[in-house]
């Protein structure tokens, strides 16, 4: 199994130490070529508007659907707003360049300044049936999804009810930084995905 990491820009070393760690092996994506041999993709998290701008300019966007029209991709954070089909109104930068795959409405910068970035236990129902200890999420300037539509269903939820992960077969996406833990429980999730053992 081969995982590449969108490396134009954001938090990608730790995504592939993370999955060098699981045994995996991991390449920094940044050229088209670099999409070749690859069973999945994550796209990590950053800034969505220089990830979007940056993809256009490399000539990215369409190859980068085509990949996710066959196989695995999950987005963390701005990766996940990158996925996503629709940026809901409160959101700055509406007009920022996005893959627009997955069938999730977000919001930027959801959590507003008081709370820029926090660290939450959270309970994942596809992990052991939720019955496994509460996962470490690390918030960074996070988005929420603020509605899983179509094919997508939520995975995740914060205590008062926001929803932060979300899966459509092969694609996940999730609001935090699964890969700034210790925590691999996110990562192998992703690879049962690309495996096809978990659609
Ligand atoms: N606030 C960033 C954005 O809107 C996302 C932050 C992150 O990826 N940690 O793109």
């Amino acid at each position: 199994m081969k995982i590449g990491v969108l490396a134009l820009q954001g938090a990608f070393i730790e995504h592939i130490k993370m999955l060098r760690g699981l045994g995996v092996e991991a390449v920094e994506v940044r050229l088209l070529q670099d999409l070749q041999d690859l069973d999945g993709l994550i796209i990590p998290g950053g800034e969505s508007t220089t990830i979007g701008k940056l993809a256009v300019m490399y000539d990215l966007m369409e190859p980068l659907r085509q990949f996710a029209a066959e196989k695995a991709m999950w987005g963390t954070c701005a990766g996940m707003i990158f996925m996503a089909k629709e940026i809901g109104n409160g959101s700055a930068g509406r007009d920022q360049p996005l893959l627009g795959i997955m069938d999730i409405e977000v919001e930027r910068n959801a959590f507003g300044r008081q709370v820029d970035s926090f660290e939450t236990g959270l309970n994942v129902a596809v992990f052991h049936n939720g019955n496994g200890s509460p996962f470490p999420a690390v918030f960074i300037r996070a988005p929420r999804l603020v509605a899983a539509k179509g094919k997508a269903r939520v995975i995740a939820t914060l205590d008062d009810g926001t929803a932060v992960a979300a899966q459509q077969g092969k694609w996940l996406v999730t609001s935090f930084h699964p890969e700034l833990t210790h925590d691999a429980r996110f990562h192998q999730y992703f690879l049962q995905l690309v495996a096809g053992s978990d659609r």
